[in-house]
């Protein structure tokens, strides 16, 4: 049987050096002794045997085939003439296109320019049509559509899905999850967009066309399948292994926590203790409505009793002090109604005194999901389900990946670098350009 040979499959992708003056050297200098140099054990390392012809028994050697000049558009001023080499393996005769990590495959913009591009329509918050409108700012004779910016967005989030960009960039499937959901909505009608993340790093996005037990199971399924493979793929699970995550830290919703407990049985369930302060505030805040002959002194008595539950330091604490305001407010339905709820979830909020990394609050998610919110918000609403998916992926991508600005507590670093990401100031769009191809890790020369 032949295997599928299209141009996706015999592509490589190169890293060769800060500027671009790095490759053009290479690429220019007759005879191409340097350049076959640096790059053959880059090829070894990211060229499959598969992507070779049939019965190719070594994949180490290569020559120069040709060279053909491509146009290239900067985000500033008018378009360049970059040469772009095929390669040929000495062996089988297979012949592969040599892209520097600053061209992406059909993309007519270098990564800087896609990069800021994408930057300022996913992280920035800026709308599709002001995005376009100040590519067109930047040089002339560019009309560019709010369409085209957001295919480029659909054409990002159908590249790699984003768990396997982070395990790709070395990054660890995470033990603790949050997992949260939002509305969004779809020809008029109400959506939820399911989140999985290790606090702020996004982790995993999906729609769901409700936010019952049978949609969560679903989802979370979808999730755990796809870091399977993704992990397997690229090393951080054994074949015969799965991915376990050891705890999830949920708003609270009942049917969330259910599906995980039937996907992932002994996954330890928390809830976020926010979202339980603020449904202790929302009891207080009916018991207030119904007794309005309490005085503010009495009232504050109350709220102290009731507020002075999930601040306790331990299970013991927390336990002890629901006993004592049952016996207190026993004959309170309103506040009853609150502490037995609390006393039923007392595992649930205090499960994360159990391990040292877990989140006791969502907090995290939420402030990333702020920004997600905005970009809904300028996207208006979606109008075809299949956009959904490439949409979430894309933004999770620039939420990991894009640096935070100067100023900032970790000003210069993304997300991905804070949770451990490697990546030697290689800019944004050009690891995730390398990460389609392989793992970051193995597509660096060894010297850098
Ligand atoms: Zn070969």
């Amino acid at each position: 049987m032949s295997k599928p040979s299209g141009n996706q499959k015999r592509t490589a992708i190169i890293y060769f050096g800060e500027t671009r003056q790095d490759y053009l050297r290479l690429v220019e200098e007759k005879g191409h002794r340097e350049l076959l140099a640096y790059i053959q054990p880059l090829l070894t390392a990211q060229l499959l045997e598969d992507q070779h012809h049939d019965g190719c028994s070594d994949q180490s050697h290569y020559t120069v085939h040709s060279q053909r000049n491509r146009q290239l558009q900067g985000l500033l001023g008018s378009k360049e003439t970059i040469a772009i080499c095929r390669v040929r393996c000495q062996t089988c005769g297979a012949v592969f296109t040599v892209l520097p990590s600053f061209i992406l495959r059909y993309r007519r913009q270098d990564a800087d320019c896609v990069g800021k591009i994408l930057e300022m329509n996913l992280g920035m918050g800026l709308t599709l049509r002001e995005t376009a409108s100040i590519y067109s700012w930047m040089g002339t004779g560019r009309s560019w559509q709010p369409s085209w910016v957001w295919s480029l967005v659909q054409w990002l989030g159908n590249l790699l899905p984003v768990y396997l960009l982070l395990m790709r960039m070395g990054l660890k499937p995470p033990e603790h999850l949050l997992s949260d959901e939002k509305f969004a909505v779809l020809n008029g009608k109400k959506v939820y967009l399911f989140l999985a993340s290790e606090q702020e790093l996004i982790w995993y996005g999906k729609w769901m066309g409700s936010s019952d037990e049978d949609c969560f199971t679903e989802t979370i399924e979808a999730f755990c399948v796809g870091m399977d493979e993704a992990g397997r793929a690229s090393g951080h699970i054994a074949d015969e292994d799965e991915y376990v995550p050891i705890s999830v830290t949920t708003d609270g919703w009942i049917a969330s926590q259910n599906a995980w407990e039937s996907r992932v049985p002994d996954i330890t369930l928390m809830e976020c203790k926010f979202h339980g302060h603020k449904r202790v505030f929302s009891s207080l805040d009916d018991y207030e409505k119904a007794h309005p002959e309490l005085s503010y002194q009495q009232l504050s008595q109350v709220k102290a009793h009731l507020n002075s539950i999930l601040a306790a330091p331990s299970l013991a604490a927390f336990s002890q002090r629901i006993r004592r305001n049952i016996a207190r407010y026993h004959d309170q339905p309103i506040l009853l109604k609150r502490l037995n709820i609390l006393k039923e979830k007392r595992f649930r909020f205090n499960n994360h005194l159990k391990f040292e990394d877990a989140p006791t609050y969502s907090a995290p998610l939420d402030r990333s999901i702020r920004f997600l919110d905005e970009k809904l918000h300028s996207f208006g609403q979606f109008r075809a389900e299949h956009a959904i998916d490439p949409m979430l992926n894309a933004w999770a991508i620039v939420n990991n990946l894009r640096s935070f600005l100067l100023g900032a507590k970790k000003a210069g670093q993304s997300l991905a670098q804070f949770f451990g990401a490697i990546v030697n100031d290689i800019p944004w769009m050009e690891v995730l350009n390398l990460c389609t191809v392989g793992l970051l890790h193995d597509l660096l020369p060894s010297s850098s």
